[in-house]
């Protein structure tokens, strides 16, 4: 049993007002490893009064200073990476292969961060005016469990190449990756209230962020239900508002597609961190014509899909992270059943020889309509929803039925032919043919989504007020 018993304010790892216990589990086994102790309003108000202490000093530091905190910040994180990977595995379940990739995104994002700090032109002249870009002041970072360090490290490298200070509160779930990444953290020498977390409730910690008049915006991470809660909150003192929230991904597979690359690239973009991915693709849409050797292939790939202990490399979907997770999954296995979809893989219950733990079976729909509910709702599972279409029209036309718009997929053997069909697509960021995610690029999405946008020079500019003199 682990216990974490500090939070981080002002340089520091002090006792937390708060006094409740929230106990973390196990995933794989559903036991409890560990408990840690919340953080209050009065916490989140202490670290809040620490950011905005470190605020002027800052905005005062150069490009030059920046950067190097950048690069400390990396470099200090990386000397955890092993005991980080484990608690990842551990606390939230993800596979080896996946969990190594979490942890080195991570310590990129600083590095990351860095280069686009470099680049980025805080004056510039435009007419008779000389626009200055100035960090906006304290920044409050929400973020969610399904990538805890990534989230952590992405949004505070943008805090710091802006200029700005921040406090974060990372999910309660997550409390003993945070724990490595905060000592970790703590090691790079930042100056005291630069960056602060605290562990706490949502609707505690957070709503007390959100609604703080020392906090001048608000980067929120999570559900949509959340990020609009936050938006109402923000509103009232006119904070700056990114949004990061939920999806329905399309993956359109287009009718020249050539199936032994587009099945893989489904299941990957499906089955990405154990279907717990905002970015997931979980609507596949196939062409009628093609559907029957489409499912045929779809399912012979999916039974070498295992899903079970994190721990064993040949393992891609690991458990859900909590009983909530599970029950959730479950309920929309059942709906798209009740509902007339036809299983065509996995289904309710654990998959072979799982006794324990919140273990799902790789599930896959055949035969769905774009208007039922598993097409239509976040399931944040292994749960994909195959959609015939008849022609390229109906298919963009499909895509594009959802309140959500953060990312799409497009499969095809015709690369200009799949680009035109991904440039009609309204999402924030689109993957032809398996192409490797691109950092420096804008991250976000379109309607129910989010708000803005994070990474490179984007994730920078959110952090910033335009000024203009003209002398
Ligand atoms: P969540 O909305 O329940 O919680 C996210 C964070 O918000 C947590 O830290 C939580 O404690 C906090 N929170 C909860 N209620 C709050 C309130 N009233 N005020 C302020 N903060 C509050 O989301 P989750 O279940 O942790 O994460 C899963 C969701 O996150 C999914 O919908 C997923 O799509 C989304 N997500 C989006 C992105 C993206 O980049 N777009 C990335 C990862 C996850």
């Amino acid at each position: 049993m682990k216990t974490i018993d500090t939070i981080y304010i002002d340089g520091q790892f002090v006792t937390p007002h708060g006094t409740e216990l929230f106990d973390l589990h196990n995933p794989a086994t559903a036991g409890v490893i560990g408990q840690v102790r919340l953080g209050d309003a009065i916490d989140a108000r202490k670290a809040v009064a620490a950011a905005r202490r470190a605020f002027p000093a800052m905005a005062r530091t150069s490009k030059a200073e920046r950067s190097a905190m950048l690069e400390r910040l990396a470099a200090a994180l990386e000397t955890r990476r092993a005991e980080l990977l484990d608690a990842v595995i551990e606390e939230y379940g993800a596979p080896v292969s996946r969990s190594a990739w979490m942890v080195d995104y991570a310590v990129g994002a600083f590095r990351e961060a860095a280069k686009a700090l470099e680049d980025y032109a805080f004056v510039r002249q435009m007419g008779t005016a000389t626009v200055t870009m100035e960090p906006l002041g304290v920044a409050a970072i929400i973020t969610p469990w399904n990538a805890n360090p990534g989230f952590i490290a992405a949004r505070l490298a943008m805090v710091i190449a802006a200029g700005a200070t921040c406090v974060i509160k990372p999910s309660e779930m997550s409390a003993l990756q945070t724990q490595i990444v905060t000592e970790a953290l703590h090691e790079a020498r930042i100056p005291a209230g630069v960056f602060n977390i605290v562990n706490g409730r949502g609707d505690v910690v957070g709503a007390e962020l959100s609604g703080h008049p020392d906090i001048a915006k608000v980067s929120f991470t999570g559900s949509t239900v959340t990020g609009r809660a936050i938006l109402r909150t923000a509103a009232e003192t006119f904070k700056r508002v990114t949004l990061e929230l939920g999806g329905k991904s399309p993956m359109v597979v287009l009718d020249d597609a050539d199936f032994d690359a587009a099945i893989p690239f489904a299941l990957a973009a499906g089955f990405n961190n154990s279907g717990q991915a905002c970015i997931a693709g979980t609507r596949i849409l196939v062409p009628a014509h093609r559907l029957k050797a489409f499912e045929t292939g779809i399912r012979e790939a999916v039974a070498h899909v295992r899903s079970g202990d994190p721990r064993d490399p040949a393992t891609t979907i690991g458990p859900m992270v909590s009983q909530r997770q599970w029950d959730r999954v479950q309920s929309y296995i059942r709906k798209g059943q009740e509902e007339g979809a036809i299983l065509l893989a996995g289904g309710e219950g654990r998959p072979e020889g799982a006794a324990e733990g919140w273990f799902v079976k790789p599930t896959i729909f055949t035969d769905v309509r774009n208007d039922m509910t598993i097409a239509r709702e976040e399931i944040f599972g292994p749960v994909l929803s195959i959609i015939p279409y008849e022609g390229d029209e109906e298919a963009v036309a499909i895509a594009n039925d959802t309140d959500y718009g953060l990312h799409a997929y497009v499969a095809g053997g015709d690369p200009q032919r799949a680009r035109a069909v991904a440039e009609r697509i309204l999402a924030g960021r689109i993957i032809i043919n398996g192409a490797p995610m691109e950092m420096t690029a804008p991250f976000g999405g379109f309607k129910h989504s989010g708000l803005g946008r994070d990474n490179g020079a984007f994730g920078i500019e959110a952090l910033l007020e335009a000024k203009a003199i003209m002398a």
